[in-house]
């Protein structure tokens, strides 16, 4: 444990990563302001990290931009590593000389747990999809029915943004809420933190340009479950999930995701996909507050951006946002919300090397026209062509609507649910939805915007 306010003070300690979401900036800044000699090195340049360097503000951080040195990797006292950062042996030149001089690493969300006042109760929520809004979901509930007196709820992870800056803050009693990637979960496997509560949302292929195999994912997922122990500690996971998982402790609630989910009335965001994470915030928050006041508290829950989010109504035709969508098994939920004949849907983006076929297949016959683009695109519209929806090769999001509006009929949705990262041709997932929308608005004459 690193938590105490002097035991930084003179280390000499690597953050490797700044990044762009927050996470970097937390623990350099947090370490900084603890007295440590902090370096921090990524290769991007400073242009590309401008918000991010910025945001280190006057704080004496020394920055290695666009390189790594490996002599600031041997003679650091430790590493702080991006998850993004592949921790397996062999992947990465750099880790490997800090582990041969035997610097320890650690990272933020480590630092984090580790640091946290005993007292305070962790929600911990991994999956492949749905990890964000499970975890905004729990904090709503946390905060609309629970009484005034109780603890503070503090909600973060990999949503984005940094904990450690409010550490001071965390008193006895809050809840800790934490969406938790299977990168940052490689990195705590043997951190001494048990979540009192961990959820799984399901476990379906992804990000298998990291992994070598499925196993490999699994394993990664399992790990919130090995960090639990404890009698009170408790676990949620869909059926999907428990297929694949398996919690360590006695106190397991399934929540079931084929059939027979009891609905929740004035559930504001659409799909049964949000009817499954509903009830797993709901069973995460059962030791913190009534079951059936979380259930109301949601009916004003409305929502993430990017997540299946209407943009706007035009003619009688919607428009979705669904860019969030960053794997088949995310975007057939949306999809398979509409009816059949009626979408246009923008696919396609950089290749995680999942299998898109069956979905493109599936698409193919369910859409009215599939709009491809990005690096992805081609392949895309070669399985499309065999179906019945108009295949329409785009390359861009811009084109794309362009392209849907001159198509539409009253009645129909547009929905961009790409299936794919963005990275081949955006910085990030929320980068391309904010094309599609400024796209779409541009295209309807700014349309009739909707609120949130
Ligand atoms: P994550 O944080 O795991 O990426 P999000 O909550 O941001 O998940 O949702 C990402 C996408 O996944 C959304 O576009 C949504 O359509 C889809 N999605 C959300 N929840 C689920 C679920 N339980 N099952 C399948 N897809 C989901």
């Amino acid at each position: 444990m690193q938590d105490s306010a002097t035991s930084w003070v003179g280390r000499r300690v690597l953050v490797m990563g700044l990044g762009r979401f927050g996470g970097g900036v937390g623990v350099a800044r947090y370490l900084a302001d603890r007295g440590a000699a902090v370096t921090v090195t990524d290769l991007a340049d400073a242009n590309d990290l401008r918000d991010s360097v910025a945001a280190l503000g006057d704080r004496s951080i020394e920055l290695r931009l666009t390189e790594h040195r490996v002599e600031d990797f041997t003679s650091a006292d430790i590493i702080v590593v991006n998850p993004a950062v592949d921790p397996r042996p062999g992947k990465n030149e750099y880790v490997e000389a800090a582990r041969q001089a035997g610097v320890p690493f650690t990272t933020e969300m480590r630092l984090l747990v580790e640091s946290l006042p005993a007292d305070v109760k962790t929600i911990a929520v991994t999956g492949s999809t749905g990890k964000s809004t499970v975890v905004t979901m729990i904090g709503h509930i946390l905060e609309h029915a629970r009484s005034s007196e109780a603890g503070r709820v503090w909600v973060g992870g990999n949503l984005g943004g940094s904990l450690l800056q409010s550490l001071n803050d965390v008193t006895a009693g809050d809840v800790v809420v934490l969406e938790l990637s299977s990168f940052m979960l490689d990195w705590l496997g043997d951190a001494a933190w048990s979540p009192n509560v961990a959820a799984v949302t399901n476990v379906t292929p992804n990000h298998l340009n990291r992994y070598n195999a499925f196993a490999d994912y699994v394993a990664s997922k399992q790990t919130v479950f090995d960090l639990q122990s404890g009698d009170d500690a408790r676990a949620v996971l869909t059926g999907n999930a428990a297929a694949l998982l398996t919690p360590r402790i006695q106190h397991i609630e399934l929540i079931n995701d084929t059939d027979g989910l009891p609905d929740i009335p004035q559930l504001p965001v659409p799909g049964r996909h949000n009817l499954i994470n509903a009830h797993l915030a709901i069973a995460a928050c059962r030791d913190l507050c009534d079951a059936d006041q979380a259930a109301a508290a949601l009916s004003t829950f409305t929502g993430l951006p990017h997540r299946t989010q209407l943009v706007c109504e035009y003619n009688g035709v919607l428009f979705y946002n669904d860019s969030k969508a960053t794997t088949p098994d995310a975007t057939y939920p949306a999809l398979s919300g509409f009816a059949p004949g009626i979408v246009h849907l923008i696919l396609g983006g950089s290749d995680k090397g999942v299998d898109l076929n069956p979905l493109v297949g599936f698409a193919a016959l369910h859409c009215r026209a599939i709009y491809t683009v990005g690096q992805t695109g081609e392949s895309i519209a070669q399985v499309a062509d065999a179906g019945d929806a108009e295949v329409v090769r785009c390359d861009t999001v811009d084109a794309a609507v362009e392209h849907a509006v001159r198509r539409v009929r009253r009645g129909d949705v547009v929905l961009l649910s790409p299936a794919c990262a963005s990275h081949d041709q955006f910085p990030h997932y929320a980068a391309r939805g904010d094309a599609f929308t400024a796209a779409v608005l541009r295209c309807t004459g700014e349309g009739a915007p909707l609120p949130g």
